[in-house]
């Protein structure tokens, strides 16, 4: 038991995610969230979950797998009746195959039901768990939901937004949070806004959802960003916003734009895919490569492949194909099974790219397990020259605030220089955007941004340490006790 819950602990780091809420009165909310969870998936391969409320009770299903594995069957669905829903899809994690994590929480304490799913990694997370701990709370997962609402519960408010007043500034980190009572849907993000949340509007009612990809998939429009430190409150009288805490420092996660978030999606206002494709074209303006043909990873690269090729005048190819049934390799627990999840998920197309020069584009180089294959692929498929471009600077640090960017260890920007990793990956030519080259792509304020994994400066401490030093050294963002 005790080695189970240490190896949950440790795994937690890694917690990637996509949160929906959904309020719309004489809806079918739970087919609403069932669809909406499908437009978030690329944010959680795990697991999936959806809870309703009637106004009276709240009622939840969740469970391991993809959306359509957890709905499969979809009379599940309607076994959720009520006019209020949050649904959860969780990232796959080493080791985290667990359905106590599953999202969303559903509790009862003395003032009613609440649903809880959450986005995001809080820094101070072990740390406010011991406290709890030793006041007699007892926990079941390894979820930040759960922390939130044991401070609900133990806050002595019977409101919902007096009881999260009291509760959010005891934490430190990166949160979103969309959470349902049984009357009302509240969404919001945590004061330095590092996970996205938006709003939207159904003909009759409200949706949250961390990307707006999900609007369109249940037909809602857009409205407005939720801000950093900002809550939304939606019951019977429509929305209600309500500001919490201000930090004069803002960091959304840079990262989200680089490979998390869908092309169709805007986040801040602006489309994902636009950007990368500025990406692309500033990193060509960088690092260009004489060549004869551009061509990207599937699918996460390619906004910023047609950017490269647009930049050069050179052909965009489709020189790799991706094999779609096959789920994200990124994440498998030994490196050789990585390797060979590689070569299961990608194939190059020997007519396209035999005998030339090619600039193949990927987003991010984190371990170099898949630049190291592809340049292989693409040589035994006949290409004369490859130059490696990636649309992000090396990571170099590990990410605590939600992304799973991996440990230093295992981070090859962290090992190596530019030309070192070449040569490992057996690359003719590598080329990375600068940071400041990929914070002007945005087109927000640079310092609007959290960019520690590729500059090492966390806005908001580590925490690597269970949250023991993540306050020592505030003013400089970074934190300095775990050496
Ligand atoms: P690596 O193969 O370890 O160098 O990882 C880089 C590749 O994985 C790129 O093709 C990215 O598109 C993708 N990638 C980057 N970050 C993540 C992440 N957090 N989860 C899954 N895949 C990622």
């Amino acid at each position: 038991m005790f080695a189970e819950m240490m190896d949950l602990s440790a795994e937690k780091m890694r917690e990637e995610c996509g949160v929906l809420g959904i309020y719309a009165p004489g809806s079918n909310v739970a087919q609403m969230a069932y669809y909406g969870l499908y437009a978030l998936q690329h944010r959680g391969q795990e697991s999936a979950g959806i809870a309703v409320s009637d106004g009276k009770t709240i009622q939840g299903e969740k469970g391991m797998g993809l959306v359509s594995e957890v709905f499969q069957d979809t009379g599940k669905l309607t076994h959720l009746p009520g006019h209020i829903s949050v649904g959860h899809v969780r990232y796959s994690t080493t080791g985290s195959s667990s359905l106590v994590n599953a999202q969303p929480l559903l509790i009862r304490y003395r003032s009613g039901f609440l649903a809880i799913a959450h986005n995001g990694n809080l820094v101070n997370g072990h740390e406010l768990r011991h406290s709890l701990e030793e006041e007699g709370s007892i926990f079941q997962a390894t979820t930040d939901s759960e922390l939130i609402a044991h401070l609900i519960a133990r806050s002595g408010e019977q409101e919902i937004v007096a009881a999260l007043q009291n509760a959010l500034p005891r934490l430190r980190g990166a949160f979103t949070f969309v959470i349902m009572t049984a009357d009302k849907l509240v969404g919001l993000r945590d004061p330095q806004g590092i996970r996205p949340l938006s709003l939207g509007e159904t003909a009759g009612g409200y949706v949250l959802a961390s990307e707006t990809c999900a609007f369109d998939t249940v037909g809602a429009e857009f409205v407005r960003d939720i801000e950093p430190g900002e809550m939304v409150v939606i019951d019977k009288k429509g929305p209600r916003f309500i500001s919490y805490a201000h930090s004069e420092k803002k960091s959304l996660c840079v990262f989200e734009f680089i490979y998390f978030a869908r092309p169709d999606s805007n986040l801040h206002g602006k489309n994902v895919h636009m950007v990368r494709k500025r990406l692309g074209r500033k990193l060509a303006e960088e690092q260009p490569a004489a060549a004869d043909i551009v061509t990207g990873v599937p699918d996460s690269s390619l906004s910023a492949a047609s950017g490269v090729a647009e930049q050069q005048g050179l052909p965009y190819e489709m020189g790799i194909i991706k094999n779609r049934y096959i789920g994200r390799t990124f994440i498998q627990p030994s490196q050789e099974i990585r390797s060979l999840g590689v070569r299961l998920k990608l194939n190059p197309v020997r007519q396209i790219v035999e005998g030339k020069r090619v600039i193949m584009v990927d987003d991010s180089i984190v371990r170099g397990t898949t630049s190291l294959k592809i340049v292989e692929m693409l040589r035994n498929a006949g290409a004369k020259e490859v130059h490696v471009r990636i649309s992000s600077p090396p990571v170099i640090s590990p990410c605590y605030y939600g992304i799973d960017t991996s440990n230093s260890a295992e981070l090859i920007g962290a090992r190596m220089s530019v030309s070192e990793m070449a040569k490992a990956i057996g690359a003719d030519s590598l080329g990375f955007i600068s940071e400041a080259g990929m914070l002007e792509c945005m087109d927000l304020p640079p310092e609007g941004f959290c960019t520690a994994c590729f500059s090492g400066y966390y806005p908001l401490g580590k925490g690597k340490c269970g949250g023991k030093y993540a306050l020592a050294s505030e003013e400089e963002g970074v934190c300095g006790g775990c050496g």
